[in-house]
């Protein structure tokens, strides 16, 4: 299960496989091209491989 954040709404919109078209069910923006949110529930201390372009979270 992925997901991805449209860039328009915001809507967080749920797949099986991140391959093949994906458009958001909210207000029909391609999402196709955008990256893949990663899933965070209450693991806030176990962070992976982030990409330095990210903003800093405060991890208090
Ligand atoms: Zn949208």
């Amino acid at each position: 299960m992925v997901r991805k954040r449209c860039g328009r709404c915001h809507n967080i919109s749920y797949s099986l496989s991140a391959r093949g078209r994906w458009v958001c069910p909210e207000c029909g923006e391609d999402l196709t091209d955008a990256p893949l949110e990663r899933p965070d529930r209450s693991t806030a201390n176990i962070v992976p491989v982030r990409p330095p372009a990210l903003e800093p979270h405060d991890l208090n």
